[in-house]
Protein backbone atom coordinates (compact mmCIF):
# COMPACT_ATOMS: atom_id res chain seq x y z
CA UNK A 1 0.00 0.00 0.00
CA UNK A 2 2.74 2.69 -0.99
CA UNK A 3 0.37 4.91 -2.99
CA UNK A 4 -1.79 5.09 0.52
CA UNK A 5 1.38 5.46 2.07
CA UNK A 6 1.80 8.49 0.07
CA UNK A 7 -1.76 9.91 0.08
CA UNK A 8 -1.78 9.96 4.26
CA UNK A 9 1.64 11.13 4.61
CA UNK A 10 3.08 8.03 6.10
CA UNK A 11 6.76 7.22 6.85
CA UNK A 12 7.42 4.07 5.18
CA UNK A 13 7.70 2.34 1.87
CA UNK A 14 8.25 3.69 -1.13
CA UNK A 15 10.52 6.72 0.12
CA UNK A 16 13.48 5.68 -1.56
CA UNK A 17 13.86 7.04 -5.26
CA UNK A 18 13.96 4.16 -7.88
CA UNK A 19 17.54 4.79 -8.93
CA UNK A 20 18.70 5.73 -5.27
CA UNK A 21 22.20 4.44 -4.72
CA UNK A 22 25.35 5.75 -2.95
CA UNK A 23 26.10 5.54 0.99
CA UNK A 24 24.24 8.33 3.45
CA UNK A 25 24.46 8.37 6.78
CA UNK A 26 21.51 7.75 9.44
CA UNK A 27 19.98 7.07 12.66
CA UNK A 28 20.98 3.81 14.46
CA UNK A 29 24.18 1.73 14.66
CA UNK A 30 27.01 2.54 12.39
CA UNK A 31 27.09 3.91 8.63
CA UNK A 32 23.63 3.08 7.12
CA UNK A 33 23.78 2.61 3.23
CA UNK A 34 21.19 4.23 1.47
CA UNK A 35 19.71 1.18 -1.37
CA UNK A 36 17.35 1.49 -4.15
CA UNK A 37 16.22 -0.52 -7.11
CA UNK A 38 14.74 -3.50 -8.66
CA UNK A 39 15.45 -6.83 -6.85
CA UNK A 40 14.71 -10.00 -8.02
CA UNK A 41 12.18 -10.86 -10.86
CA UNK A 42 15.17 -12.23 -13.76
CA UNK A 43 12.19 -13.94 -15.47
CA UNK A 44 10.00 -10.68 -15.82
CA UNK A 45 12.64 -8.75 -17.08
CA UNK A 46 13.73 -11.40 -19.52
CA UNK A 47 9.87 -11.42 -20.87
CA UNK A 48 10.54 -7.47 -20.86
CA UNK A 49 13.39 -7.13 -23.18
CA UNK A 50 11.68 -10.31 -25.41
CA UNK A 51 9.09 -7.90 -25.76
CA UNK A 52 10.80 -4.46 -26.14
CA UNK A 53 13.63 -5.60 -28.74
CA UNK A 54 10.67 -7.44 -30.44
CA UNK A 55 9.68 -5.82 -34.27
CA UNK A 56 6.33 -4.83 -32.45
CA UNK A 57 6.76 -3.66 -28.55
CA UNK A 58 3.22 -4.23 -27.03
CA UNK A 59 1.84 -0.60 -26.56
CA UNK A 60 -0.25 -1.30 -23.27
CA UNK A 61 1.05 -3.32 -21.08
CA UNK A 62 -0.18 -4.43 -17.46
CA UNK A 63 1.50 -5.00 -14.07
CA UNK A 64 -0.25 -6.56 -12.16
CA UNK A 65 0.56 -7.45 -8.36
CA UNK A 66 0.82 -6.89 -4.77
CA UNK A 67 2.31 -3.66 -3.63
CA UNK A 68 6.20 -3.63 -2.97
CA UNK A 69 6.75 -6.12 -5.19
CA UNK A 70 8.52 -3.51 -7.82
CA UNK A 71 5.68 -3.33 -10.35
CA UNK A 72 6.94 0.44 -10.66
CA UNK A 73 10.81 -0.26 -11.22
CA UNK A 74 9.69 -2.71 -14.15
CA UNK A 75 7.56 -0.60 -16.11
CA UNK A 76 10.71 1.94 -15.69
CA UNK A 77 12.73 -1.15 -16.87
CA UNK A 78 10.80 -1.79 -19.83
CA UNK A 79 10.48 2.33 -21.03
CA UNK A 80 14.79 1.84 -20.33
CA UNK A 81 14.67 -0.97 -22.74
CA UNK A 82 12.54 1.19 -25.49
CA UNK A 83 14.90 4.01 -24.98
CA UNK A 84 18.08 2.36 -24.59
CA UNK A 85 21.00 3.64 -26.94
CA UNK A 86 23.49 1.28 -25.42
CA UNK A 87 23.36 -1.88 -26.43
CA UNK A 88 24.53 -1.19 -30.13
CA UNK A 89 24.11 -4.15 -32.58
CA UNK A 90 26.84 -6.81 -32.41
CA UNK A 91 28.69 -7.42 -35.52
CA UNK A 92 27.32 -10.60 -36.69
CA UNK A 93 30.31 -11.73 -38.52
CA UNK A 94 32.24 -11.88 -34.81
CA UNK A 95 33.00 -14.85 -33.65
CA UNK A 96 29.56 -16.27 -31.62
CA UNK A 97 30.35 -16.03 -27.64
CA UNK A 98 26.98 -17.27 -26.48
CA UNK A 99 24.79 -19.77 -27.97
CA UNK A 100 21.46 -17.75 -27.44
CA UNK A 101 21.52 -16.03 -30.80
CA UNK A 102 19.22 -13.40 -29.30
CA UNK A 103 22.18 -12.21 -27.52
CA UNK A 104 24.18 -12.01 -31.12
CA UNK A 105 21.38 -10.16 -32.94
CA UNK A 106 21.81 -6.75 -31.06
CA UNK A 107 20.20 -5.40 -28.05
CA UNK A 108 21.32 -7.71 -26.14
CA UNK A 109 22.49 -5.25 -23.36
CA UNK A 110 19.31 -3.41 -23.09
CA UNK A 111 19.06 -1.67 -20.84
CA UNK A 112 22.68 -0.39 -20.56
CA UNK A 113 21.81 1.13 -17.33
CA UNK A 114 24.75 4.00 -18.56
CA UNK A 115 23.52 5.62 -21.49
CA UNK A 116 21.51 8.73 -21.29
CA UNK A 117 18.19 7.82 -21.84
CA UNK A 118 18.78 4.99 -19.23
CA UNK A 119 20.32 7.46 -16.63
CA UNK A 120 17.40 10.10 -17.23
CA UNK A 121 15.27 7.32 -16.63
CA UNK A 122 16.64 5.76 -13.70
CA UNK A 123 17.12 9.65 -11.99
CA UNK A 124 13.01 10.45 -13.15
CA UNK A 125 14.43 12.96 -15.14
CA UNK A 126 13.28 12.02 -18.60
CA UNK A 127 11.16 14.22 -20.42
CA UNK A 128 8.87 11.35 -22.06
CA UNK A 129 8.84 9.09 -18.96
CA UNK A 130 5.78 10.21 -16.75
CA UNK A 131 3.02 8.67 -14.06
CA UNK A 132 -0.04 9.53 -13.85
CA UNK A 133 -1.65 9.03 -10.55
CA UNK A 134 -4.65 10.12 -8.99
CA UNK A 135 -4.43 14.30 -8.48
CA UNK A 136 -3.62 17.32 -10.58
CA UNK A 137 -1.16 15.46 -13.06
CA UNK A 138 -1.81 16.06 -16.88
CA UNK A 139 -5.65 17.80 -16.13
CA UNK A 140 -7.01 19.53 -18.91
CA UNK A 141 -10.63 20.59 -18.29
CA UNK A 142 -13.00 20.48 -21.57
CA UNK A 143 -12.83 23.30 -23.48
CA UNK A 144 -14.91 26.65 -21.98
CA UNK A 145 -15.17 24.40 -19.07
CA UNK A 146 -14.23 27.50 -17.04
CA UNK A 147 -14.50 26.78 -13.63
CA UNK A 148 -12.45 23.51 -13.64
CA UNK A 149 -11.15 23.27 -10.03
CA UNK A 150 -7.88 22.02 -9.47
CA UNK A 151 -7.73 18.34 -7.85
CA UNK A 152 -4.31 17.43 -6.08
CA UNK A 153 -6.30 14.99 -3.39
CA UNK A 154 -8.71 13.41 -5.28
CA UNK A 155 -9.34 9.51 -5.20
CA UNK A 156 -9.87 8.53 -8.70
CA UNK A 157 -7.49 9.40 -11.81
CA UNK A 158 -10.09 11.63 -13.54
CA UNK A 159 -11.30 11.81 -17.06
CA UNK A 160 -9.27 15.38 -17.31
CA UNK A 161 -6.46 13.76 -16.93
CA UNK A 162 -7.09 11.09 -19.61
CA UNK A 163 -7.64 13.94 -21.94
CA UNK A 164 -3.92 15.18 -21.11
CA UNK A 165 -2.86 12.28 -21.69
CA UNK A 166 -4.64 11.90 -25.23
CA UNK A 167 -3.04 15.45 -26.21
CA UNK A 168 0.15 14.29 -25.17
CA UNK A 169 0.49 11.12 -26.79
CA UNK A 170 -0.36 12.65 -29.74
CA UNK A 171 2.78 14.55 -29.88
CA UNK A 172 6.08 13.12 -30.74
CA UNK A 173 8.48 12.03 -27.52
CA UNK A 174 10.90 15.01 -27.00
CA UNK A 175 13.73 13.26 -27.19
CA UNK A 176 12.96 9.70 -26.35
CA UNK A 177 12.07 7.23 -28.99
CA UNK A 178 9.33 5.93 -27.17
CA UNK A 179 6.87 7.89 -24.85
CA UNK A 180 6.07 5.47 -21.80
CA UNK A 181 3.33 6.74 -19.46
CA UNK A 182 2.88 4.50 -15.90
CA UNK A 183 -0.90 4.81 -14.88
CA UNK A 184 -0.49 3.67 -11.51
CA UNK A 185 -2.46 2.27 -9.17
CA UNK A 186 -4.92 1.71 -12.50
CA UNK A 187 -7.78 0.53 -10.25
CA UNK A 188 -8.32 4.09 -9.73
CA UNK A 189 -9.55 4.67 -12.94
CA UNK A 190 -13.41 6.70 -12.63
CA UNK A 191 -15.46 4.66 -15.61
CA UNK A 192 -15.31 7.63 -17.39
CA UNK A 193 -11.58 7.62 -17.62
CA UNK A 194 -11.09 4.21 -18.34
CA UNK A 195 -13.53 4.73 -21.23
CA UNK A 196 -11.83 7.63 -22.80
CA UNK A 197 -8.68 5.87 -22.48
CA UNK A 198 -10.28 2.66 -24.02
CA UNK A 199 -9.93 4.32 -27.50
CA UNK A 200 -5.97 5.28 -26.87
CA UNK A 201 -5.33 1.85 -26.18
CA UNK A 202 -7.10 0.64 -29.59
CA UNK A 203 -5.42 2.63 -31.30
CA UNK A 204 -2.08 3.54 -29.56
CA UNK A 205 -0.29 6.47 -31.23
CA UNK A 206 3.16 4.97 -32.23
CA UNK A 207 5.79 5.78 -29.85
CA UNK A 208 4.00 5.06 -27.09
CA UNK A 209 3.47 2.87 -24.61
CA UNK A 210 0.89 2.80 -21.89
CA UNK A 211 1.92 0.71 -18.66
CA UNK A 212 -0.67 -0.07 -16.07
CA UNK A 213 0.20 -1.04 -12.19
CA UNK A 214 -2.77 -2.60 -10.81
CA UNK A 215 -2.79 -5.00 -7.48
CA UNK A 216 -6.70 -5.30 -8.46
CA UNK A 217 -6.42 -5.97 -11.43
CA UNK A 218 -9.87 -7.32 -10.83
CA UNK A 219 -11.64 -4.03 -10.50
CA UNK A 220 -10.36 -2.64 -13.65
CA UNK A 221 -12.64 -3.23 -16.62
CA UNK A 222 -12.67 -5.80 -19.12
CA UNK A 223 -12.38 -4.16 -22.38
CA UNK A 224 -9.04 -2.27 -21.11
CA UNK A 225 -7.73 -5.85 -19.47
CA UNK A 226 -8.32 -7.26 -23.01
CA UNK A 227 -5.97 -4.57 -24.80
CA UNK A 228 -3.69 -4.98 -22.29
CA UNK A 229 -0.34 -7.49 -22.63
CA UNK A 230 -1.07 -8.71 -18.19
CA UNK A 231 2.99 -9.05 -16.60
CA UNK A 232 2.69 -11.57 -13.58
CA UNK A 233 4.33 -9.47 -10.68
CA UNK A 234 4.79 -11.84 -7.94
CA UNK A 235 6.21 -11.89 -4.43
CA UNK A 236 10.26 -12.94 -4.59
CA UNK A 237 12.09 -15.57 -2.64
CA UNK A 238 13.12 -14.42 0.53
CA UNK A 239 17.03 -15.78 -0.19
CA UNK A 240 17.05 -13.65 -3.20
CA UNK A 241 15.70 -9.83 -1.28
CA UNK A 242 18.53 -11.09 1.65
CA UNK A 243 21.14 -11.56 -1.27
CA UNK A 244 19.79 -8.32 -3.18
CA UNK A 245 20.42 -6.41 0.00
CA UNK A 246 23.60 -7.80 0.40
CA UNK A 247 24.56 -6.76 -3.19
CA UNK A 248 23.77 -2.77 -2.35
CA UNK A 249 25.79 -3.07 1.11
CA UNK A 250 23.32 -3.39 3.76
CA UNK A 251 25.41 -6.05 6.21
CA UNK A 252 24.26 -9.22 6.41
CA UNK A 253 22.19 -9.63 9.92
CA UNK A 254 19.95 -6.33 8.83
CA UNK A 255 19.55 -8.15 5.26
CA UNK A 256 18.25 -11.19 7.02
CA UNK A 257 16.22 -9.23 9.20
CA UNK A 258 14.43 -7.17 6.17
CA UNK A 259 14.26 -9.23 4.02
CA UNK A 260 12.76 -11.53 6.30
CA UNK A 261 10.08 -9.25 7.33
CA UNK A 262 9.25 -7.87 3.95
CA UNK A 263 7.47 -11.24 3.16
CA UNK A 264 8.55 -11.24 -0.13
CA UNK A 265 8.08 -7.72 -1.10
CA UNK A 266 11.65 -6.24 -2.28
CA UNK A 267 10.67 -2.42 -1.88
CA UNK A 268 9.59 -3.07 1.93
CA UNK A 269 12.79 -5.00 2.51
CA UNK A 270 14.54 -1.67 0.76
CA UNK A 271 12.52 0.47 3.40
CA UNK A 272 13.49 -1.72 6.18
CA UNK A 273 17.17 -1.62 5.02
CA UNK A 274 17.22 2.06 4.87
CA UNK A 275 15.03 2.47 8.17
CA UNK A 276 16.03 -0.16 10.37
CA UNK A 277 13.63 1.60 13.44
CA UNK A 278 10.73 0.51 11.04
CA UNK A 279 11.24 -3.49 11.51
CA UNK A 280 10.34 -3.20 15.41
CA UNK A 281 7.45 -1.43 14.67
CA UNK A 282 6.43 -3.71 12.04
CA UNK A 283 7.00 -6.61 14.26
CA UNK A 284 5.02 -4.84 17.34
CA UNK A 285 2.05 -4.26 15.34
CA UNK A 286 2.04 -7.91 13.85
CA UNK A 287 1.86 -8.53 17.13
CA UNK A 288 -1.00 -6.78 17.85
CA UNK A 289 -2.84 -7.42 14.92
CA UNK A 290 -2.67 -11.24 16.37
CA UNK A 291 -3.92 -10.32 19.60
CA UNK A 292 -6.97 -8.29 18.10
CA UNK A 293 -7.74 -11.11 15.96
CA UNK A 294 -8.54 -13.19 19.17
CA UNK A 295 -10.27 -10.44 21.18
CA UNK A 296 -13.74 -10.36 21.72
CA UNK A 297 -16.15 -7.89 20.07
CA UNK A 298 -16.05 -5.46 22.63
CA UNK A 299 -12.36 -4.92 22.53
CA UNK A 300 -12.76 -4.58 18.87
CA UNK A 301 -15.01 -2.08 19.38
CA UNK A 302 -12.77 -0.28 22.20
CA UNK A 303 -9.65 -1.03 19.48
CA UNK A 304 -11.77 0.86 16.40
CA UNK A 305 -12.48 3.72 18.28
CA UNK A 306 -9.00 4.63 19.27
CA UNK A 307 -7.77 3.73 16.13
CA UNK A 308 -10.18 6.36 14.41
CA UNK A 309 -9.21 8.96 17.21
CA UNK A 310 -5.68 8.49 16.11
CA UNK A 311 -6.94 8.50 12.30
CA UNK A 312 -8.09 12.27 12.90
CA UNK A 313 -5.14 13.35 15.04
CA UNK A 314 -2.50 11.90 12.94
CA UNK A 315 -2.81 9.49 9.92
CA UNK A 316 0.48 8.94 9.51
CA UNK A 317 -0.28 7.21 12.67
CA UNK A 318 -2.96 4.87 11.42
CA UNK A 319 -1.13 4.09 8.06
CA UNK A 320 1.81 1.38 8.93
CA UNK A 321 -1.37 -0.03 11.34
CA UNK A 322 -3.54 -0.52 8.49
CA UNK A 323 -0.67 -1.77 6.30
CA UNK A 324 0.11 -4.64 8.93
CA UNK A 325 -3.72 -5.93 8.91
CA UNK A 326 -3.05 -6.27 5.47
CA UNK A 327 0.12 -8.17 5.55
CA UNK A 328 -1.08 -10.09 8.75
CA UNK A 329 -4.23 -11.37 6.62
CA UNK A 330 -2.45 -11.72 3.27
CA UNK A 331 -0.22 -13.83 5.33
CA UNK A 332 -2.84 -16.10 6.61
CA UNK A 333 -4.34 -16.22 3.40
CA UNK A 334 -1.28 -17.34 1.96
CA UNK A 335 -0.72 -20.30 4.73
CA UNK A 336 -4.49 -21.66 4.31
CA UNK A 337 -4.25 -21.48 0.38
CA UNK A 338 -0.90 -23.88 0.65
CA UNK A 339 -2.46 -26.44 3.17
CA UNK A 340 -5.38 -26.97 0.59
CA UNK A 341 -8.72 -28.04 1.03
CA UNK A 342 -8.73 -28.75 4.77
CA UNK A 343 -8.33 -25.02 5.40
CA UNK A 344 -10.42 -23.85 1.83
CA UNK A 345 -13.24 -22.40 4.18
CA UNK A 346 -10.72 -20.32 6.67
CA UNK A 347 -9.11 -19.00 3.41
CA UNK A 348 -12.30 -17.76 2.63
CA UNK A 349 -12.53 -16.17 5.85
CA UNK A 350 -8.89 -14.72 5.37
CA UNK A 351 -9.93 -13.43 1.62
CA UNK A 352 -12.63 -11.18 3.49
CA UNK A 353 -10.60 -9.50 6.38
CA UNK A 354 -8.05 -8.89 3.57
CA UNK A 355 -10.85 -7.02 1.46
CA UNK A 356 -12.37 -5.67 4.72
CA UNK A 357 -9.04 -3.76 5.07
CA UNK A 358 -8.19 -2.28 1.32
CA UNK A 359 -12.44 -1.28 1.91
CA UNK A 360 -11.12 0.46 4.97
CA UNK A 361 -8.51 2.46 3.12
CA UNK A 362 -10.51 3.39 0.15
CA UNK A 363 -13.26 4.42 3.14
CA UNK A 364 -10.83 6.72 4.63
CA UNK A 365 -9.89 8.55 1.67
CA UNK A 366 -13.48 8.76 0.40
CA UNK A 367 -13.73 10.41 4.05
CA UNK A 368 -16.13 8.30 5.49
CA UNK A 369 -16.55 8.30 9.45
CA UNK A 370 -13.36 7.02 10.22
CA UNK A 371 -14.80 5.37 13.43
CA UNK A 372 -17.96 3.98 11.13
CA UNK A 373 -15.12 2.78 8.82
CA UNK A 374 -12.92 0.95 11.12
CA UNK A 375 -15.81 -0.64 12.85
CA UNK A 376 -16.51 -2.57 9.87
CA UNK A 377 -13.66 -3.30 9.14
CA UNK A 378 -12.71 -5.40 12.71
CA UNK A 379 -16.01 -6.40 12.74
CA UNK A 380 -15.19 -8.12 9.18
CA UNK A 381 -12.75 -9.95 10.48
CA UNK A 382 -13.03 -14.02 11.28
CA UNK A 383 -11.99 -14.53 15.54
CA UNK A 384 -8.60 -16.12 15.40
CA UNK A 385 -6.24 -16.97 17.87
CA UNK A 386 -2.83 -17.59 16.50
CA UNK A 387 0.43 -16.80 16.73
CA UNK A 388 2.36 -14.03 14.49
CA UNK A 389 5.02 -16.42 12.71
CA UNK A 390 4.31 -20.19 12.93
CA UNK A 391 6.75 -22.34 11.30
CA UNK A 392 4.32 -23.19 8.18
CA UNK A 393 4.09 -19.75 7.19
CA UNK A 394 7.78 -18.77 7.48
CA UNK A 395 8.08 -22.12 5.36
CA UNK A 396 6.46 -20.27 2.79
CA UNK A 397 9.50 -17.95 2.11
CA UNK A 398 11.91 -19.68 2.12
ZN1 LIG B 1 20.94 2.45 -22.00
ZN1 LIG C 1 -8.92 18.04 -13.77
Amino acid sequence: MGEWYRRVGGRAYGRVAPGAGGAGSGAGSGTIVVVGGLIGHAGVIRELRALATSDEPPHALLFAGPEGTGRRLLALEYAKMLNCEGGAPVDPAAPALFDDTSLRTGNAEVPCGVCRPCRLIADGAHPDILTLAPGDVLCRPREGEGSHAKHPDSRDIRICQIRGLIDLVARYPFEGRYRVITIDPAERLGRDAAHTLLKTLEEPPGHTAICLVSSAPESIIETILSRCRRIDVRTVPRAEIEAGLMERGVEPALAAAAAEAARGRPGRAIAFANDPDLIGVRERLLERCAQMAGASTAERFDYAGKLAERWRSDRAQVAPELDAWEAFWEERLRAASMAGPDRRDEAIEDLGALKAVVQCMADLLANVVPRAAMELMLLSFPRRTLAVHSEEDTAAYA
